[in-house]
């Protein structure tokens, strides 16, 4: 690792100033980017360290909006009354992720910004049409994941907040796997009224709704609703871990393990 300078601003005011030095990049939980800068796949000339902003933490509920603050460890919204009300599956995918060094260490604004195709987090706020506040603007969930890695922040815009709308049911199901426990493939189901949205995870360049899969689920919200479809996998990834085809099939089982999760009390 090069040697570069360290900054722990108590404001988002400070670290966006600080921010707009060059060569300079937040750190939240640090779980991807210190071995990324340790094996010099990223470089830079300074870190401002996020987790002095008091503001950028914790969870509440404002009427039917569940907040959590972008700095929130994975094991506080895994361990959340609030979020177990409120949306039991993000709060079981939380549960979910790595181990439990990642879990204490590791934050939901930090897994968002960090865009892997595999993560857990960008499948919820995708289905779940969260917004996702910045230190400029708001930007809604359908914006905000461009590609591999690649999100809608410009230089300098850290994420502060996300907004998520209660759903009626909400339910996700991962094959993960078995060293990293980041998803081969997850599926996140949201259904508000007549609207269901469902979220690919870990088979693509980055997450991605499945409309086969919502158009049989808008039709019958019940997991037999999908025994006849299957997805086409030509956009699919392959690794040594599975192929394309097989991630396409794991999809659809597990898009029915979210539905009978969402269908079960309590969510997924
Ligand atoms: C062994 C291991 C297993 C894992 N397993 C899983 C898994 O099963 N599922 C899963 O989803 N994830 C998994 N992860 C990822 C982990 O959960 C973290 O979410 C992820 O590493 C990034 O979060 P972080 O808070 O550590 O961010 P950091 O590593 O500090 O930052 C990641 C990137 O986001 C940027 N960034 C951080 N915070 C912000 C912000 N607020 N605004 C803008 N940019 C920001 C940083 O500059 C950096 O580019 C695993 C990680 C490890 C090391």
């Amino acid at each position: 690792m090069k040697a570069f300078s360290f900054e722990k601003p108590s404001s988002i005011e400070a670290a966006v100033a600080a921010l707009g030095a060059e060569e300079t990049l937040p750190l939240a939980g640090g779980m991807t980017l210190i071995p990324t800068l340790k094996q010099r796949l990223a470089d830079c000339a300074a870190v401002v360290d996020l987790s002095g902003i008091a503001e950028m933490s914790g969870i509440s509920l404002e009427g039917d909006m569940l907040v959590i603050g972008a700095m929130t460890r994975h094991a506080e919204v895994a361990g959340s009354d609030v979020v177990m009300k409120a949306i039991p599956a993000l709060a079981k995918l939380a549960a979910r992720i790595g181990d439990q060094q990642v879990r204490h260490r590791g934050t939901i604004g930090g897994s968002v910004a960090n865009n892997d195709p595999a993560a857990d987090y960008p499948s919820a706020v995708l289905a779940l049409g969260a917004d996702i506040v910045t230190s400029k603007r708001t930007i809604s969930a359908d914006a905000f994941f461009l590609g591999m890695f690649e999100t809608a922040l410009e230089p300098g815009e850290i994420i502060v907040s996300f907004r998520f709308r209660v759903p009626e049911k909400a339910g996700y199901a991962k094959f993960a796997s078995p060293a990293s426990r980041y998803a081969l493939a997850g599926v996140f189901i949201a259904k508000r009224g007549d609207v269901v949205r469902a979220v690919v995870t870990g088979a693509g360049p980055c997450v991605f709704r499945a409309a086969d899969i919502e158009d049989a689920l808008m039709k019958d919200f019940a997991p037999h609703a999908l025994d006849r479809i299957s997805i086409d996998s030509t956009d699919f990834m392959s690794d040594i871990h599975a192929d394309k085809q097989y991630r396409a099939h794991l999809a659809v089982v597990m898009a029915k393990r979210a539905v009978k999760a969402a269908l079960e009390e309590g969510g997924s």
